[in-house]
């Protein structure tokens, strides 16, 4: 069994996809995704719900940024195929144009150029000429991207997760062992810990300054962290 710690759409992310390989997951998690005409905003005390949620590349300028590039890309991909399955509707995805302006473009802006930009996974890629670009804008680019409703896709992962069995528990958690103690009659495998700020895991670091409405640290460092050793505490 696992036990995933959190259900934002990292936690329901990975939930899904563990449920989806045939495994046993539960979700713990102090809230849950709810439809947007049930709450008010106030209510809303985690990141998912407020998300902008629209995927933008970002030229990678090192090691790191070249794996945040391989996961966006990843998951570009991964929208696609539920759009090709007909799930946009429900998932709340949608492809369009998107523009970039940069005013103080660093090399790595003026490096791509289309050619470059379609070997990175870019798709429909078109720099901007000096007549599209607003004032004091140096750099511009088009490019097909997506943009979800994190509402929405938030409540598709949780209802296909529970429609593959996989269980729910309302809890407010202090550290991911207290999971494994108050698990331990099921047998828990392994504990993945889906939370940005890593209940003081020193492995947890701010990434791309994604912003947070809890804690200073950045979300985005839990999806990387997923294929680390720190967040999969195998007991
Ligand atoms: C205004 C805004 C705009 C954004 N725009 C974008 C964008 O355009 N593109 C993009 O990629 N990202 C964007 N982000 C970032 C993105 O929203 C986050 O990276 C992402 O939602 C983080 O998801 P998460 O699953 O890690 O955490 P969260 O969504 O914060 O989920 C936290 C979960 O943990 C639970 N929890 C918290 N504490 C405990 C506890 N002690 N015990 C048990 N459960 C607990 C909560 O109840 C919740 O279920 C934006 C963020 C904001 C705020």
């Amino acid at each position: 069994m696992y036990q995933i710690i959190r259900a934002g759409v990292i936690g329901l992310s990975v939930a899904l996809r563990l449920a989806q390989d045939g495994f046993d997951v539960t979700i713990i998690a102090r809230d849950f995704p709810a439809p947007f005409e049930t709450i008010s905003a106030e209510q809303i005390n985690y990141t998912s719900p407020w998300a902008g949620a629209h995927c933008r590349f970002i030229p990678a300028t090192n090691e790191q940024e070249e794996r945040e590039h391989a996961l966006a890309l990843l998951t570009f991909r991964h929208m696609e195929k539920l759009v090709e399955a007909g799930k946009h509707g429900e998932a709340g995805i949608r492809f369009m144009k998107g523009f970039e302006y940069v005013e103080s473009p660093s090399q790595a802006y003026l490096d791509l150029t289309e050619e470059k930009a379609s070997e990175l996974g870019y798709k429909s890629f078109r720099r901007l000429d000096e007549t599209e670009l607003p004032a004091n804008v140096e750099w511009g680019a088009e490019y097909l991207t997506f943009c979800l409703n994190p509402m929405m896709y938030c409540c598709f992962l949780l209802r296909n997760f529970a429609r593959l069995g996989g269980k729910l528990e309302k809890k407010v958690v202090q550290h991911p062992l207290e999971v494994f103690d108050a698990m331990k009659s099921c047998g828990v495998a392994a504990v993945v810990n889906c939370s940005g700020f890593g209940f003081d895991d020193p492995d947890v670091t701010p990434t791309r300054g994604e912003s947070d409405l809890g804690s200073r640290k950045s979300r985005l460092q839990s999806v990387l962290a997923l294929t680390d050793h720190m967040s999969l505490q195998a007991k």
